[in-house]
């Protein structure tokens, strides 16, 4: 983090799940973090975690219309104009930086394998949920993840899914034999595995560098907007 990371708030969706080893994560990262359960707090935060926990109670919440806060994180997301490509990745400027923590990953994907849950559809990935069956479910692997650096990443994976298939827009940031593990594209960041329940803040560090640049994006916008037009003569 290089530059003004202090004002960063980052909301953390605590409808379920372990939203509360987010929050004490990204307190770690030196950033403001809050738990955030209704749309109106959308407003007031730079990007968002959506944290593990179980897919099929979230789906729940959407498939009964009782949380206005699904459509309005889904209006957050949704990029109608592209600003700022200061990386491989475009920035855009009215697109929130978003990130999904396995059962977040879920719930972001356009596709589930065998499934019609409830979830966002908003991210090119398809996912296949429970990937490493119910005799493998927890276990921790030591992963390469160039974007983070040379030192192994030690994911913990618990009842995880893994994406079978992305998009073209989609860079794969790490792939295990079962699947890719953690991928981007754009403003969203996901993995299969949970940081937070680690000592290792790069994955939150790497995504708060997302959220800087979106920053950046819109202050770029804000400012070439007020650009006056040139006199006529
Ligand atoms: N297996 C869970 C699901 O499908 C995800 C588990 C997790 O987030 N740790 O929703």
């Amino acid at each position: 983090m290089n530059q003004d990371s202090t004002n960063i708030v980052i909301g953390v969706l605590a409808l379920q799940g372990d939203f509360a080893e987010h929050i004490k994560m990204l307190e770690q990262c030196g950033v403001s973090a809050k738990a955030v359960r209704y749309a109106e707090e959308l407003d007031h935060i730079d990007g968002l975690i959506i944290p593990g926990g179980e897919s099929t109670a979230v789906a729940k919440l959407t498939d009964e219309g009782s949380a206005p806060i699904f459509s309005a994180i889904k209006a957050k997301i949704a990029p109608s104009e592209k600003v700022g490509a200061s990386s491989a990745f475009s920035t855009p400027v009215n697109a929130m930086p978003v990130y999904g923590t396995c059962m977040g990953s879920i719930f972001l994907a356009k596709e589930i394998e065998g499934s019609s849950q409830g979830r966002l559809a908003v991210m090119d990935i398809k996912v296949k949920r429970n990937a490493f069956g119910p005799q493998r479910r927890s276990f921790e692997s030591d992963l390469k993840i160039d974007a983070l650096g040379s030192e192994a990443f030690p994911a913990v994976f618990i009842r995880a899914p893994v994406i079978v298939e992305c998009g073209p827009k989609v860079q794969v940031l790490s792939a295990i034999d079962e699947g890719i593990v953690m991928a981007r594209q754009d403003t969203l960041l996901v993995t299969a595995f949970h940081p937070e329940i680690t000592n290792d803040l790069r994955v939150h560090q790497y995504f708060l560098g997302m959220v800087q640049e979106y920053r950046q994006a819109q202050s770029t916008a804000v400012r070439d907007s007020q650009v006056p037009e040139p006199a006529q003569v």
